[in-house]
């Protein structure tokens, strides 16, 4: 038996919702295989937490939870809480503190789904973003002076560092290289940013003469989304910095059909700390407590997360059943369908137990 130790955050809005049927299905996968276990810890942090305790995780949070193989987290922000405070209280402090540098983005276009684009069906669009997910222009440098006044002042500084910029780069083109068409997209805005976005640009070019087999190109971030949207077979493996990348995929996730699809990997490419596994998307208090939450992007993370710990098996059974649960039309509002999260949930599990492989 191969056991491992999960800890599960489901935090805010309808993260708790999304991560029972996380939870629901990896226990499937349990039955049905019989030799793996996962031993699921809960932790109530988050934005009730905050508001009782002033803290949106204890302050001894991280290294409780370095113990664990990883980190399934839900979702973060509540209408009566600053976003600032929600996300620099619990999901920044564990991707920076555990080092997680790379966020894996995988995007396809799942059976069943209509997506936007009239160009492009499934199959048609298949991309794994990586996001540096480390520093850049989330560093939280910057400050504000003269507050209030007329005068005040207000930067936000973006920091790239050869180490984490080399380290990103390495990342990304050893997936592109793993990948069936060994192709990397290199997106910077090193036309009007001259300094950090230019050594981008540098490294990216010298990284790439470890790789030999990868053919590589570059794009300014605003033409790239004219790419995405246009042109989208042109694409495969992409690296950008992490505002960028922060907006591309949510870009991507939409052209794939639905932000309730799109998962995402926070990893420690070195495992010294627990990597963490999440759904692109927020807390939607809009359809909070509804039951119509989508929970694929939250199954197809934890495809992700099983594939990290080796459980290759299991992974691509899960990836299947989700699959074949979109293909059959059993999808939430979000995506044009009419199930809840719970059909959903149980039709993926079905699909798990009659599978044969
Ligand atoms: P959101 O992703 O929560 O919602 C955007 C829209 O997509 C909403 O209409 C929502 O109903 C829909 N949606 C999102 N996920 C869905 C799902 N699984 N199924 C069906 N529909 C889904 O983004 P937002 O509304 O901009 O933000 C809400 C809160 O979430 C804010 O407090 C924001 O800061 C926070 N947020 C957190 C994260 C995170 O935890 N990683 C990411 C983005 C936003
Ligand atoms: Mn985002």
């Amino acid at each position: 038996m191969r056991e491992y130790a999960i800890a599960a955050i489901p935090a805010d809005g309808i993260g708790p919702e999304v991560i029972a049927a996380g939870i629901t299905v990896l226990a499937s996968l349990e039955k049905r295989l019989g030799d793996i276990k996962f031993n699921i810890e809960n932790f109530d942090w988050g934005s009730d937490y905050y508001k009782k305790y002033g803290v949106m995780m204890p302050s001894d949070g991280l290294n409780q939870l370095k113990k664990f193989d990883a980190i399934y987290f839900g979702a973060v922000g509540a209408p009566d809480v600053p976003d600032h405070i929600t996300l620099w209280g619990l999901r920044l402090p564990i991707c920076q503190g555990f080092d997680q540098y790379a966020n894996v983005r995988p995007t396809r276009i799942l059976p069943g789904i209509t997506p936007p684009l009239r160009n492009c069906g499934p199959g048609d669009l298949d991309w794994v973003i990586v996001r540096e997910n480390s520093e850049g222009e989330y560093s939280g440098h910057g400050g504000r002076a003269h507050k209030g006044l007329p005068e005040e002042v207000g930067t936000e500084v973006a920091i790239f560092t050869r180490v984490g910029v080399t380290r990103i780069m390495r990342y990304a083109f050893k997936l592109a290289q793993a990948r069936p068409r060994k192709f990397l997209t290199v997106v910077t805005k090193s036309n009007a940013q001259r300094h950090g976005m230019v050594m981008w640009d540098e490294i990216a070019a010298e990284v790439a003469e470890e790789f030999p087999d990868v053919t590589w190109d570059k794009m300014l971030v605003d033409a790239m989304t004219v790419r995405m949207t246009l042109n989208p077979r042109s694409l495969d493996t992409i690296v950008a910095t992490n505002l960028h990348a922060d907006i591309l995929s949510d870009l991507a996730g939409a052209l794939a059909g639905s932000l309730g699809v799109a998962p995402t990997a926070n990893i420690d490419p070195e495992r010294r700390y627990p990597s963490m596994f999440e759904p692109i998307h927020g807390s939607a208090f809009d359809i909070t407590g509804k039951g119509i939450a989508n929970p694929v992007a939250t199954f197809w993370t934890a495809v992700q997360m099983l594939d990290h710990l080796g459980e290759t098996d299991a992974s691509a059974r899960l990836m299947r059943a989700v699959e074949r649960v979109t293909g059959a039309g059993i999808l939430t509002p979000d995506i044009g369908g009419t199930a809840t999260t719970k059909e959903v949930t149980e039709a993926v599990v079905d699909a798990i137990y009659s599978s044969n492989s």
